[in-house]
């Protein structure tokens, strides 16, 4: 039986991991588990945790890890009872050094540490600042347009035609707090994932299609 693939997105915000990560889950058929989509969903349960994470996210602070990587480890589980299961695109669930060993020790325990490759998209802090910045969101249908190649060019929504307005979320101080946070804490887990060997870079200044061809190239 090959190796489960097991890809980690890493990078700043703005630099379009989750898009790869989508692309990349898609070319493979793996599963998708992005941190932000799996939050949203434990918000949904009105219990303790769920309404206070609720409150916490609303804030723009960071979940807690052990929270973070209660979800996580819980998908995990599922992954490994389910037949067929080829591996996982992991989205924003090291955000700092501790989730990464964590995730480390689990990917070990169900026997998935072989084929694991931590993936760096790299973007400068001034190129992330813009895109955050001047990213878009459709007011009809929700579409994100990023800030990015041909879609800087766009005028209306590219799937409904809908009104572009700027995301009123992507403030100057929340995105330099992302910023800082991202150096602090996030770059002692790629320097991590750097030491074990299993970290690829990739230069994430470019368009989605580019950026993609060199992420294809690393786990080809
Ligand atoms: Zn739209």
């Amino acid at each position: 039986m090959p190796d489960k693939k097991i890809a980690i997105l890493i990078g700043p915000p703005g630099s379009g991991k989750g898009t790869q990560a989508k692309l990349l889950a898609e070319r493979f058929d793996l599963k998708y588990l992005g941190s932000g989509d799996t939050l949203r969903k434990r918000i949904k349960k009105p219990d303790f945790t769920g309404e206070k994470l609720a409150k916490v996210l609303e804030e723009g602070s960071l979940a807690p890890s052990f929270v973070v990587i209660k979800l996580l480890l819980d998908e995990l589980e599922k992954f490994k009872e389910e037949k067929g299961f080829k591996g996982v695109v992991l989205d924003g669930w090291t955000r700092i050094l501790s989730e990464a060993v964590f995730l480390d020790e689990a990917l070990s325990w169900y026997g998935w540490d072989r084929d694991t490759k931590a993936v760096f998209i790299r973007i400068s802090p001034e190129e992330s600042y813009n895109r955050l910045t001047k990213r878009r969101q459709c007011k009809k249908c929700g579409n994100i347009i990023p800030w990015v190649g041909e879609f800087k060019e766009i005028e209306r929504c590219n799937k409904c035609e809908g009104e572009l307005a700027t995301r009123i979320d992507d403030n100057s101080d929340s995105i330099k707090r992302r910023l800082e946070e991202f150096e602090k804490e996030t770059v002692p887990a790629l320097e991590y994932y750097r030491k074990k060997e299993k970290l690829f870079e990739v230069d994430g200044e470019r368009s989605i299609e580019k950026v993609f061809e060199d992420v294809l190239k690393i786990f080809t």
